[in-house]
């Protein structure tokens, strides 16, 4: 199965993605290369702003999350499709104001922000920065002053939700790096400390429980717990919260198990308890912002190799080994993540064989995927890994001074290269002497 509505097999057997052939991508810009389908992304990004605009109205911004994949093409595409942004460094940042993204529609998340990155985004004036901490509160009032500006800001909360996703990916618990706690009252001892500020101005709340979640249980209960904290905060200090941003998280297909809602019915399933609870404690509708990353992209991308051993070890396993690897793709090694793949040149034949794909770099734990159900497969076959569209790209390094794959886009059917490949030059570019 081909896991995503993007791709599918034209009448030569060969793989498409977006309608173009990916045999014939790959001889063009050579591999390891990143494919992605730029109409799924809008697509999934209409998806978005009209569930919002059914179940919700007109208060509202996705954010989509940039650090799925960030590049300055990303951020035009997410700018026609009325997209907001939230940006984590201030290479993002840079990325976004460098591409002409409206510094008013983008936020800034991160648990350790620097003074620097922090006075860089109140100059570019942006929507928000989402404070983790006490100290980063205070920093902020004094930079903002420093600067006579008042910095807007919301606050993330964890609000003791189990997010049913991998560990290393759950967030919304209260032993995680990010945010304040809603259980202890750290979090509202926050609101007040904030309210105090001269120079900062409290407008709303932010959650995100984690990452790759298809219940929507937990998506539901946060929103809960948070309307019952903008209930409390009201009622105690007479400030009424009149932002609620709920995070992103939203899973997607990565293999045949996985089975995603829709994000009509991941919308819904928040918004319902927002009014219930609205109504519950008497509170005005709050402005709604959600932040998906992954679900935005990760669908329509697809990374190419080529295949350059078959190592069988007898009753053991096979190997078989392509031309990138942790360095394009570090997640099979960061989270044991599991993908589909695909033998691009024949991808409608039967899989008869269960391989191991492991990468070029000099690490043993530099797979791709174990288990994984292929054709017989040969040195100089093209090897796709399917949705690959997030957290790939962004996450590349140069680890063995490996070059970065370039990324396509196509749309309509037509290429068009967003990304360059790396060359040697580029790698010793910043060696001084
Ligand atoms: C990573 C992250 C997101 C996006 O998560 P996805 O699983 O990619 O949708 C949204 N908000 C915050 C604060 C994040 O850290």
């Amino acid at each position: 199965m081909l896991v995503s509505d993007s791709l599918s097999v034209n009448s030569c057997g060969h793989l498409t993605i977006g309608g173009a052939d990916v045999v014939t991508l790959a001889k063009k810009y050579g591999t390891p290369l990143y494919i992605m389908d730029e109409d799924k992304i809008r697509r999934t990004c209409k998806e978005y702003m009209s569930a919002l605009t059914k179940c919700w109205g007109e208060k509202f911004l996705v954010q989509y999350a940039s650090k799925a994949f960030c590049t300055k093409y990303m951020y035009k595409i997410l700018d026609e499709e009325g997209f907001g942004a939230d940006v984590v460094s201030g290479g993002e940042l840079y990325t976004a104001l460098k591409a002409g993204f409206p510094s008013n529609k983008i936020v800034f998340h991160g648990n350790n922000k620097t003074a620097e990155e922090l006075r860089f985004a109140l100059e570019a004036e942006i929507r928000e920065i989402i404070v983790d901490n006490a100290e980063e509160l205070e920093l902020i009032n004094e930079i903002a002053a420093e600067l006579g500006k008042v910095a807007n800001i919301s606050f993330r909360i964890k609000p003791g939700v189990d997010a049913h996703t991998h560990d290393f990916v759950k967030t919304g618990q209260i032993d995680s790096k990010f945010g304040v706690a809603l259980e202890n009252g750290e979090a509202f001892d926050f609101v007040k400390s904030a309210l105090s500020y001269k120079n900062i101005k409290l407008c709303g709340v932010h959650c995100h429980i984690g990452s790759q979640i298809f219940d929507p249980e937990p998506f539901a209960h946060a929103a809960e717990l948070m309307m019952e904290f903008i209930a409390k905060v009201k009622a105690e200090l007479d400030f009424e919260v009149s932002e609620l941003n709920l995070g992103g998280g939203f899973g997607i297909r990565y293999t045949e198990e996985d089975d995603p809602r829709s994000v009509y019915d991941a919308v819904k399933s928040f918004t319902d308890v927002v009014r219930a609870q609205a109504e519950k404690y008497d509170l005005s509708l709050p402005f709604i912002s959600i932040e998906p990353g992954r679900s935005v992209v990760a669908e329509a991308g697809i990374t190419v190799y080529t295949v350059g051993s078959v190592k069988e070890i007898k009753d053991i396993r096979t190997y078989v080994s392509v031309d990138g690897g942790m360095t394009d793709n570090p997640r099979y090694a960061l989270y044991g993540s599991k993908y589909t793949m695909v033998l691009p040149e024949r991808a409608e034949e039967t899989p008869t064989e269960i391989v191991t794909v492991a990468g070029r770099n000099c690490e043993s734990g530099d797979l791709l995927g174990e288990n994984i159900h292929l054709p017989a497969v040969k040195a100089g076959d093209l090897l796709a890994v399917l949705s690959t569209g997030a957290y790939n790209y962004s996450m590349a390094s140069n680890y063995n001074r490996v070059p970065r794959p370039p990324v396509v886009m196509v749309k309509n059917g037509v290429d068009k290269l967003v990304v360059k490949r790396e060359t040697y030059e580029d790698i010793i570019s910043n060696d001084l002497i």
